[in-house]
C-alpha cells in the first residue's frame, strides 16, 4: 500500500508539474494561465511532499508532512486569483489586494516552522505502522483549514453567481469550473473527517490533476475566453463617452470616469463627490441644458466644445421610469469636419470662391427676396480677356495663378456685400443684394481697375490680365435665369466693344446697353 501510494503521488506530481510548465508558458496569452500555473505548481509541491511522506523514514516523513503546506498555500492563493479573473471581477482591485494573498502563506510558514516548539499546528505526530506519519491537528491547523475553505467558498460562490448571471447556454464553462473546484475539496474533506484507520490517506493533490485537466481544457478550447461574463461596469468605465445615471428625483446614482472629468471641467464646483447629489447642485449654467433638455440635442459650450447629448429613460420592467441615463459625447471634431465638408461642397476647388451650384441657389433665393421686399438686386458676370492666350503664352499653371489672384481680389473687395462664385472656366459671377445697377457698375469698375494693376510674375516676365464685365439689375417678374442671361448679354457687348470694360444691361429694355465708367 505504501509503495503504491508513493507512485500515485509521484505520478500526480509529474502531471501537475507538466500542467504548471504548460500553463506558465501561456501566461501572456490568457489571464487564466498564470493562476492555473500557480495552482498546479502548488499541487506538484504537495504531491511530492505526500510521496516522500508516504515512503520515507518517520523522521523524513515528518519533515515532508510539514513541507506540504507551502503547496497548499500556493493552491489557495492561485484559486482566489483564478476565480477572480474567471468570474470577471475587477483585475485592478485584485492587483491592489494581491499582497493580501501573501499573508496566509507567510503566517503558515512561520507557524509550521515553529511547530516543534509550540505544537499548535500539529498536536501530536506519530509514525504510522505502514510507513509515513499520522498527525493530530492542532488549533492552528484548523484555523488554516477554515481560511482555506473560506477562500474556496468565496471563489465557488462567485462562480455560482457568475453562472446564474450568464446567458442560458453559456453556462457549461461554469459547470466545468465548479466541478473542477469540488473534486479536490471533497477529497480533502474525506481525508480530514473520514476515519480510514491507522493510515490516513490524503488524495487531495492527486485530485488536483483532474481539476487542472478540466480547467486547462476549458481555457485552451477558448470556452473561457468566449464565455467570460462581461462586467458592464468595466465596459462603461472604459467608454470615452460620459455616462451619467440619475434617479427619478434627479440625483446622481453613478457617473463613469469620463462623466466625472466632464462635470469637473464644465463646472469646477461639481468636482469631487457627485454620486448622491441632485443634478441642480452639480450643474452650472453650461450643464443645466444638458441635463434638463430634450432627449437628443447638440449643444455648444463656452470654449467651443460641441456635445451630443442623449437622455434615455430607465424602465427596467417596461413600467414607470426609475431614472435616466444621460450619455454625452464630444463631437467637436466631428462637427468641424462636417462643417468643413459642407463648405467644400459649395466651394470651387481652385479659387476658393463659391461654385456655380451654390450661386444658383443663392441667386434664386435673392431674386425671390428682392421681389418680396421690393429691393434692388444686381448681378455682375466677369470674363477674363484673352485668357486662352494667357494659357498659351505662359502655361496653364500661370493661367491658374491669374484665376486665383483675380477671384480672391474680387472676393476680398465684395466682402459681405454679396456672393462671389466661379461661373465657368475663366468666368465669375457676383450677386449684390440691395444694390442697383449703377452702384454695381461702379463697384465692378473699381474691381476692373484694381485687376489691371495686378501683376503676376512669370518666367517670361510680368503678366497683367484684364477682364470684361456685364452688369444687370433685376426687374419685376424676372427670374434668376433672366438675370444671368442679360448679364451675359452685357458681357458679350463689353467684349464686342473691345474688352477691359464694364457694360450695364437693362432687363426692362433688353436692348438698352450702356457702357459704365470710361
Ligand atoms: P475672350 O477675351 O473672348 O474671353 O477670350 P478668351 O481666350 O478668354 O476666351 P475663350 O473662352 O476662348 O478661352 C477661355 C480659356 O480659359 C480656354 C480654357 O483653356 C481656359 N480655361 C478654362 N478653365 C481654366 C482653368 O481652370 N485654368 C486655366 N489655366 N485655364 C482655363
Ligand atoms: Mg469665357
Ligand atoms: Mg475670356
Amino acid at each position: 500500500m505504501g509503495a503504491a501510494l508513493v507512485w500515485v503521488y509521484a505520478a500526480a506530481a509529474v502531471l501537475s508539474a507538466l500542467y504548471a510548465v504548460l500553463s506558465w508558458r501561456r501566461r501572456r496569452l490568457s489571464p487564466l494561465a498564470a493562476p492555473l500555473a500557480l495552482i498546479t505548481a502548488g499541487a506538484t509541491h504537495w504531491s511530492l511532499a505526500q510521496a516522500v511522506a508516504a515512503g520515507a523514514s518517520p523522521r523524513v516523513a515528518l519533515l515532508a508532512t510539514y513541507a506540504m503546506f507551502p503547496g497548499v498555500a500556493m493552491i489557495v492563493a492561485g484559486f482566489v486569483w483564478h476565480t477572480t479573473v474567471f468570474t470577471g471581477h475587477r483585475l485592478d482591485r485584485l492587483r491592489r489586494r494581491q499582497a493580501l494573498l501573501l499573508v496566509h502563506p507567510v503566517l503558515l510558514m512561520l507557524f509550521v516552522l515553529t511547530d516543534p516548539w509550540h505544537h499548535a499546528f500539529f498536536d501530536a505526530v506519530r509514525a504510522a505502522p505502514g510507513g509515513g506519519v499520522t498527525a493530530e491537528p492542532g488549533p492552528l491547523y484548523w484555523l488554516h483549514t477554515v481560511y482555506c475553505y473560506a477562500m474556496i467558498g468565496l471563489g465557488t460562490a462567485r462562480g455560482v453567481v457568475a453562472m446564474r448571471r450568464a446567458v442560458r447556454g453559456h453556462r457549461l464553462v461554469f459547470v466545468i469550473f465548479l466541478t473542477g473546484a469540488f473534486a479536490p475539496a471533497v477529497g480533502n474533506l474525506v481525508s480530514i473527517f473520514v476515519d480510514m484507520g491507522e493510515r490516513q490517506v490524503d488524495l487531495t493533490p492527486v485530485l488536483f490533476v483532474g481539476t487542472a485537466t478540466m480547467w486547462w481544457w476549458a481555457e485552451r478550447s477558448g470556452l473561457s475566453a468566449r464565455r467570460m461574463p462581461v462586467a458592464y461596469k468595466q465596459v462603461i468605465a472604459a467608454l470615452s463617452d460620459a455616462v451619467m445615471v440619475l434617479d427619478r428625483a434627479g440625483r446622481f446614482l453613478d457617473v463613469n470616469p469620463a462623466a466625472a472629468a466632464m462635470l469637473a471641467a464644465l463646472h469646477p464646483a461639481s468636482a469631487g463627490h457627485v454620486v448622491g447629489r441632485p443634478w441642480q447642485e452639480i450643474a452650472g449654467p453650461q450643464l443645466a441644458p444638458i441635463l434638463s433638455g430634450p432627449d437628443q440635442q447638440a449643444i455648444t459650450v463656452a470654449g467651443g466644445t460641441v456635445y451630443d447629448v442623449r437622455v434615455v429613460p430607465l424602465r427596467p420592467d417596461r413600467g414607470e421610469s426609475s431614472g435616466t441615463v444621460v450619455v454625452v459625447r464630444d463631437i467637436t471634431e466631428l462637427e468641424r469636419l462636417r462643417a468643413e465638408l459642407t463648405d467644400q461642397a459649395v466651394r470651387d476647388g481652385l479659387t476658393g470662391v463659391y461654385n456655380r451650384r451654390h450661386l444658383n441657389t443663392v441667386l434664386r433665393e435673392q431674386v425671390r427676396r428682392a421681389a418680396a421686399e421690393d429691393r434692388p438686386l444686381s448681378a455682375v458676370l466677369i470674363d477674363v480677356d484673352h485668357f486662352k492666350a494667357v494659357n498659351d503664352t505662359y502655361g496653364h499653371a500661370t493661367g491658374d495663378e491669374v484665376l486665383i489672384r483675380l477671384a480672391q481680389g474680387i472676393d476680398g473687395a465684395v466682402g459681405t456685400a454679396g456672393t462671389v462664385a466661379r461661373y465657368g472656366g475663366e468666368e465669375f459671377a457676383v450677386v449684390l443684394p440691395g444694390i442697383d445697377a449703377r452702384a454695381a457698375a461702379d463697384l465692378a469698375e473699381r474691381w476692373r481697375q484694381a485687376c489691371s494693376l495686378v501683376v503676376v510674375d512669370t518666367p517670361r516676365g510680368p503678366l497683367r490680365a484684364t477682364f470684361s464685365a456685364g452688369v444687370v439689375q433685376t426687374a419685376p417678374g424676372a427670374s434668376a435665369e433672366d438675370l444671368l442671361r442679360h448679364a451675359d448679354r452685357a458681357l458679350y457687348a463689353a467684349k464686342e466693344q473691345g474688352r477691359n470694360r464694364v457694360v450695364v444691361g437693362d432687363l426692362a429694355r433688353a436692348e438698352g446697353l450702356q457702357v459704365a465708367g470710361r
